[in-house]
């Protein structure tokens, strides 16, 4: 039996839609998105950490992880993790590489993943991918990303793109051979 490895954001989970709903809570809050963000870089990258800790300035930290992980699992809904017990059906071995922070897990929190790989960008995942295909040399890379789909290709890896919970603008440009619906992993 082959072995998947599947991108988190915008594969496993409706991202956009998280976002939205960030927005939504941080306004309930009389907190701005927008300036949470751009605050967050003081302290690096805009990632889920730093705006953790911006919000946690303002409401405290339990409140702060309490705005951005409370009652989101829906999100997996339109999803991979929408057709999981199929997925862990068919594929021995079933990771997770994302690029991003250890709050990443939260997102699939009680998902049954054999491994998660949380990287800092597309060269480490492209790494990851790499070595996790010596091990599994039927091994199939998942990603909403064309780029990083290519570049797979390029390390021999089978490599598809998924475009469920992209935005018009990322499907126009999608790879002729996208997953359009997560149902389409169960036939690889
Ligand atoms: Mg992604």
């Amino acid at each position: 039996m082959p072995a998947i490895a599947l991108d988190l954001d915008r594969v496993l989970f409706d991202t956009n839609r998280y976002m939205d709903i960030l927005r939504e809570r941080l306004r309930l809050k009389g907190l701005s998105f927008d300036a949470v963000a751009n605050r967050s870089a003081v302290f690096g990258r805009k990632d889920l950490t730093n705006m953790v800790r911006v919000v946690a300035e303002q409401i405290g930290k339990s409140e702060a992880e309490a705005l951005f992980f409370t009652d989101i699992l829906h999100l997996w809904e339109g999803g991979a993790a929408g057709v999981f017990s199929q997925i862990r059906e068919k594929f021995e071995k079933v990771f997770v590489v994302t690029v991003g922070d250890g709050y990443q897990s939260r997102k699939i929190s009680g998902l049954d993943i054999d491994g998660i790989f949380v990287v800092s960008n597309d060269n480490e995942k492209v790494n990851i991918a790499s070595a996790l295909h010596q091990k599994y040399p039927d091994l199939v890379f998942v990603d909403d990303k064309a780029e990083v789909i290519s570049r797979m290709s390029e390390c021999g890896i089978r490599g598809f793109q998924a475009c469920w919970f992209l935005d018009e603008a990322h499907q126009s440009n999608a790879l002729p051979n996208r997953l359009t619906r997560p149902e389409e992993l169960l036939e690889l």
